[in-house]
């Protein structure tokens, strides 16, 4: 449920592009980011210069390739979207910046994953519009440089902590995205089910909604599998009801926690006494990528207060051992 999307079939990803908002009106929440992005876009228009480079941060499936789009779409440019790990040589990024016309946009998706070498060139291109090829190898090598059309680069990270300073620092504007309350998200689920002409009732969408991780990605995707039990087990209709059945048949508990936050919690407590315990222990313990559980899980657990980061390890907290109905006399020394 939580994955980035990659794993989507041509139907999925199609009910995706159609569920995605394509301009600022469109888009709710983050209202701190959108209200300084339209006046930097608006800005950037009026002086027909390019906008500035854009760093988006924060957990998956919070919108940031949504964002990248909808601010190309508002500066009436094209996009050109690659990601970090895709950026093998610094010929692929040479290919991408000579090919992009005047104000484009070049989204890089997981851009703390970029070759070093790619950064480098990355860093000329960025400040001056211009970029060093090397033609030839060996005592034949010169280099040429090559100007670009001003364009603005967006990079998206999960991690922005793994990004070196230097590229950091070339970013002009760097905004973080927050996980949603249930509010917002019950506005999204309800534009969701419309654009899919799902009936759903305002609680149906409330409980899918307060029940998503915060993550607008994974209120769709729930309410996409919530539709075939409205379909095989009601009338079609979305309900409470039959939310609160799909959600527990998706093994999303009523605190909106899914099967690996649980497995991640009673692993903690059950294993290590509750803690301290190292990232990758846990990721062993649990069958599952240190890094996913650092990028998707965690942030989340930590937010909600379940999780606390100590330098000597990632501790449960009273209300994990609430949640999962176990004592805390449990823990050591108590
Ligand atoms: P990220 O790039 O941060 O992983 P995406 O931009 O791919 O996240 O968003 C995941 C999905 O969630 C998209 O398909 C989009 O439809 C939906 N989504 C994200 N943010 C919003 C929002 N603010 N309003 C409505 N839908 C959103």
């Amino acid at each position: 449920i939580t994955g980035d999307g990659e794993a989507l079939s041509p139907i999925e990803k199609e009910i995706e592009r159609a569920l995605r908002p394509l301009s600022f009106d469109d888009f709710t929440g983050q209202d701190k980011i959108l209200e300084n992005l339209k006046i930097f876009v608006l800005a950037a228009k009026q002086r027909k210069e390019a906008l500035d480079h854009v760093l988006l941060h924060g957990p998956p499936g919070l919108g940031k390739t949504t964002l990248s789009n909808i601010i190309s779409n508002e500066l009436g440019a094209n996009i050109k979207i690659t990601s970090g790990p895709v950026l093998d040589k610094p010929s692929d990024l040479a290919g991408l910046l000579t090919n992009l016309e005047p104000f484009d946009v070049l989204f890089i998706d997981e851009i703390h994953r970029l070759n070093p070498v790619v950064e480098e060139y990355l860093y000329s291109a960025m400040e001056d519009y211009k970029i060093d090829i090397m033609l030839d190898s060996g005592p034949n090598a010169r280099s040429v440089q090559i100007g670009l059309n001003p364009f603005t680069l967006i990079g998206a990270t999960t991690r922005s902590g793994l990004l070196t300073s230097p590229l950091r620092a070339r970013f002009g504007i760097n905004s973080r995205l927050e996980y949603y309350d249930a509010v917002l998200l019950t506005k999204i689920v309800k534009r969701s089910a419309h654009i899919l002409n799902m009936p759903i009732e305002d609680e149906g969408a409330y409980e899918i909604a307060r029940r998503s991780r915060g993550t607008p990605r994974i209120a769709n995707n729930l309410l996409r599998r919530t539709r075939d039990f409205a379909q095989v087990k009601g009338d079609g209709r979305i309900t409470i009801a039959i939310a609160e059945m799909a959600l527990t048949a998706l093994d999303v508990d009523q605190d909106g926690l899914d099967d690996m936050d649980n497995r991640i919690l009673l692993t903690i407590i059950e294993k290590f006494k509750g803690g301290p315990v190292g990232l990758s222990t846990i990721a062993t313990a649990v069958g599952e990528e240190a890094e996913t559980i650092e990028e998707v899980y965690e942030p989340f657990l930590i937010q909600e207060g379940y999780l606390k980061r100590t330098a000597r390890g990632r501790e449960a907290t009273e209300k994990a051992y609430r949640h999962l109905n176990i004592l805390p006399k449990y823990r050591s020394g108590e």
